[in-house]
């Protein structure tokens, strides 16, 4: 089981940790080496506190996870990870950080837990986010649970509804980070609309330039 700073696990923590800073509008677009840096330095240094099953967290060790995210003890987190986040204006405050670290924390149980991507096999094209050669997830660009709603109000036509796009594990989470499946059947529903937005040309950057360490399936 990996839970050093080369593990799967650790690149998928750091993942969540780079998108949660995405989340913050000061961030600008070429500052994807700095983002880089900056959440390499937060999750090695919150990482090793973290408790051992949250370290392994994987789809078939799922079970030994807590459900929610108060159950995950965060007491030990280190100071110089809380003091960098508000000297960066990250967060407000000591338990403001912590409240910071322990969403990034559930999006990587989320992450890291999620069933392997299908036609893991056979996909070898390129996500259309970030362009590298990996594991691919289908994103049904109209989510599913709008359908309904979609075609009560006319805002797509039935023809389009199942489309979907190819996304890496990663960017599938980014896009549904930055906006609601209504948001995104009403506004996002295409790729080239999703890379209108700046939080996820800034996300793009980020994840072309990561290795991908995932085998999954
Ligand atoms: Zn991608
Ligand atoms: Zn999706």
């Amino acid at each position: 089981m990996g839970t050093t700073l080369a593990s799967v696990q650790f690149a998928t923590f750091k993942d969540a940790i780079a998108r949660r800073i995405l989340s913050y509008p000061t961030i600008q677009a070429q500052d994807s080496s700095e983002l880089d840096e900056f959440s390499s330095y937060l999750a090695s240094e919150s990482w090793s506190t973290l408790p051992d099953n949250i370290r392994n967290a994987s789809y078939e060790t799922r079970s030994s996870i807590p459900g929610d995210i108060e159950g995950i003890p965060l007491h030990t987190t280190p100071i110089s990870f809380v003091d960098t986040l508000i000297s960066y204006g990250f967060a407000i405050d000591h338990d403001h950080a912590l409240q910071f670290l322990a969403k990034a924390v559930s999006d990587y149980i989320e992450d890291a837990c999620a069933p392997p991507p299908i036609w893991s096999a056979t996909r070898t094209k390129e996500c259309q986010i970030c362009e590298r050669e990996v594991p691919l997830t289908y994103h049904h660009l109209i989510p599913r649970s709008t359908h309904a709603k979609v075609l009560k109000k006319k805002w797509h036509s039935e023809a389009v509804l199942n489309s979907v796009a190819w996304l890496c594990r990663p960017c599938h989470s980014a896009v549904h980070h930055v906006a609601t499946n209504e948001e995104l059947a009403r506004e996002y529903y295409t790729v080239e609309l999703l890379l209108e937005r700046e939080d996820i040309l800034k996300w793009r950057n980020y994840a072309a330039k990561q290795r991908f360490g995932v085998r999954r399936g």
